[in-house]
């Protein structure tokens, strides 16, 4: 079986998202690959009935949400030991900016939940089957049960 080299473990901060991330360290163990993590911090928009989507003037909270989240990724690295410089935080579409950086970064595996904070109405969330569907290299997606 070959092994994998770099595997990137997408973070959404869930209530599931820990048993995702087990299950990547496990992996990255076994396969003795390099472990990252990415999280994507969504573009605040607010929706109005005229204009449709608007970037908020308030570009403040984009960057109180920036700095909570960096400060999010950071801590849930340490507990899996990955390194500053294989975190990553980007802004956009989650599945986009996930399958991007894995591109950039010659991942070979990228680990997802198979659902989210959206819940579970799908058989797959619809980040997980974004990834699924554009990603070149291999994907994970760990199956996640409702409540
Ligand atoms: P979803 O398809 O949105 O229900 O989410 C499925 C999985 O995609 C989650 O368990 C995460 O692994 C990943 N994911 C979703 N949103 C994000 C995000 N903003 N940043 C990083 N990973 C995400």
């Amino acid at each position: 079986m070959d092994t994998y080299q770099h595997i990137l473990l997408a973070a959404d901060f869930s209530e599931h998202g820990r048993l995702v991330a087990q299950k990547a360290a496990s992996l990255a163990k076994l396969h003795q690959a390099r472990l990252s993590i990415i999280h994507i911090v969504d573009n605040l928009t607010i929706i109005d009935s005229t204009y449709g989507p608007v970037i908020p003037f308030e570009t403040d909270l984009n960057e109180q949400l920036i700095q909570a989240s960096q400060q999010r990724l950071k801590s849930f690295s340490e507990t899996l030991s990955i390194p500053e410089e294989r975190q990553f935080l980007e802004m956009g579409n989650a599945k986009l900016e996930i399958v991007a950086t894995a591109e950039e970064n010659q991942v070979d595996l990228i680990i997802v939940g198979s659902h989210g904070r959206h819940g579970f109405s799908a058989l797959l969330g619809s980040t997980a089957s974004g990834i699924l569907n554009h990603a070149q290299c291999d994907v994970l997606a760990v199956r996640l049960k409702g409540d």
